[in-house]
């Protein structure tokens, strides 16, 4: 059920989808993602869906991972990431194989609980999670190479185009009912801004629980 076999499917279908940097299948075909849910979910979990992770959140679909991630992997400099969003930590276990050190910010404790654990029991030490809202970044950090942010925030969030370095990228869903995956890039000077195709995430929530 969780087989290589199905994992291998699931590299299949998103190369069919249009994914096609290799290092990011590889490491989509390295990383458990059954690992990442309910065991109840976990022959679904190389399938093409989101899935539920408790606390009424989801895992994205294997598709988005994958896209938001070839986004990202084509900055120039793979120092230190910014993940808005922490989730299940699957995302995050995939941003850490291709960044030095993530910096992960989840607003719900059970899940910042969580996802240390299982992301220690993986063996992903990389990874720095911290429980607060993440929505206005981490300016004493910046600057990062990337930033991903994991939930759909209701307008462009500017503010955080000041906390990418040079080349640096920002991926985002935007928008409510009705979304769309964005990309903002830090050139020498100035920004540009990219929309990219329709898309399905959680909000983007103030506060934290
Ligand atoms: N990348 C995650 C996706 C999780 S869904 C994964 O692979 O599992 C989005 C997550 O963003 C949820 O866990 C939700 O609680 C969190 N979130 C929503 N608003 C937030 C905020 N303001 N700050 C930090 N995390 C937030």
């Amino acid at each position: 059920m969780t087989s290589v076999r199905t994992r291998t499917r699931m590299i299949e279908r998103l190369r069919a989808q249009g994914i096609s940097n290799e290092n990011i299948l590889t490491i989509m075909g390295q990383i458990p993602r059954h690992a990442f849910v309910d065991e109840a979910l976990a022959h679904k979990a190389y399938d093409d869906f989101s899935l539920p992770i408790g606390f009424a959140q989801t895992i994205s679909q294997p598709y988005i991972v994958a896209r938001m991630s070839e986004l990202l992997y084509a900055v120039p400099k793979h120092n230190k990431v910014l993940e808005i969003g922490t989730g299940c930590g699957y995302q995050t276990a995939i941003l850490a194989k291709i960044f030095k050190t993530v910096h992960t910010i989840e607003r719900i404790a059970g899940l910042v609980r969580n996802t240390r654990d299982r992301l220690n029991t993986l063996g992903v030490h990389n990874a720095r999670l911290r429980h607060a809202d993440g929505s206005k970044g981490l300016p004493e950090l910046a600057p990062f190479d990337a930033i991903i942010i994991t939930a759909a925030a209701p307008i462009v969030p500017e503010h955080l185009m000041d906390q990418l370095s040079i080349g640096g990228r920002l991926v985002f869903p935007v928008g409510d009912a009705d979304q769309e995956l964005r990309m903002i890039e830090r050139l020498d000077e100035g920004f540009t801004e990219t929309r990219l195709e329709k898309v399905k995430f959680v909000p983007l929530l103030p506060g934290i629980s």
